[in-house]
């Protein structure tokens, strides 16, 4: 069997309400069948700092990403899980989509995944960036969530990064208890379970693939809107998985509480075929 995993990130996403009101039956089905850690994340509850720490498995401190502008960072120091997987073995193909540039964008002050234009161009790198920030989110999402769903059924990439932003755009728009924020919650929803479809397809038709599905969040909202604090709403953040192949779905291991810097190791583990209890998870 050959693993691959994907990483769907939704950003701002308060995990609690989104599995309590009955906004999300898809990521509710796919929790209730898989396996779910609680996360908690480090302060500030900022994008930035999250995203990187997740992507990267080090701490603030470490990749020096302190807010949304990336300035002085080290990420050259802490490269993402897609290209540390790359960086292992060449012959591992790579996905990225994202409708929040600083994930991905070259052109942007970051970006955590590494372009590696020499992966790209040959095939085994692929970037997608759209601007939410311009375009509006739940469009740049609709757009992402399009071709991840095409390349995961057909490419099958080895590993996979996809954020979604139209949750967190809501939250800073209407507050974290509103019902435009449980709109945008329904809305993606709909587009993981476009995704989950996708990859079942993918292993259906592919019996000698097994792949790990996980979906994260960086933080919550306050009910007024907006993050950054140490509001246990904000720091609250989850990581649920599924083994999905054409067998059907199995539990992955996973402890029950983590910290954001567990998720790239225990993805890179997962990934070279391990249980993804690596040094750290078991005990947290
Ligand atoms: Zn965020």
């Amino acid at each position: 069997m050959t693993r691959h995993v994907v990483l769907i990130g939704v950003d701002g996403l308060r995990i609690d309400d989104a599995l309590a009101g009955g906004d999300a039956p898809a990521l509710t089905a796919f929790v209730d069948a898989g396996s779910m850690a609680s996360m908690e994340m480090e302060v500030p509850t900022l994008s930035g700092p999250g995203w990187a720490s997740i992507l990267t498995g080090a701490s603030h401190a470490e990749h020096g990403v302190r807010d949304n502008f990336f300035s002085g960072h080290n990420l050259l120091d802490h490269a993402d899980f897609l290209s540390r997987a790359w960086f292992a073995d060449q012959t591992v193909t790579t996905w990225v989509a994202t409708s929040w540039p600083p994930i991905a964008d070259p052109a942007g002050p970051a970006p955590i995944v590494w372009w590696r234009d020499e992966a790209r161009r040959s095939g085994r790198h692929n970037v997608i960036v759209r601007d939410g920030e311009t375009y509006g989110y739940s469009r740049m999402d609709g757009e992402v969530v399009a071709w991840s769903a095409q390349s995961l059924r057909w490419l099958g990439p080895r590993a996979s990064f996809i954020y979604l932003g139209e949750v967190d755009l809501a939250g800073h728009l209407y507050g974290g208890a509103a019902p435009e924020y449980r709109a945008a919650v329904a809305s993606v929803d709909g587009r993981l379970a476009t995704l989950i479809e996708s990859v079942r397809e993918r292993a259906a038709a592919n019996p000698d693939e097994e792949w790990l599905v996980a979906i994260t969040t960086d933080h919550g909202h306050l009910d007024i809107g907006g993050h950054g604090g140490s509001d246990p709403i904000l720091t609250r953040a989850f990581l649920a998985a599924q083994l999905i192949s054409a067998g059907g779905v199995k539990r992955p291991a996973l402890p029950t509480a983590i910290v954001p810097t567990f998720v790239a190791p225990y993805l890179l583990d997962m990934l070279a075929g391990g249980d993804g209890l690596v040094a750290g998870g078991r005990d947290l």
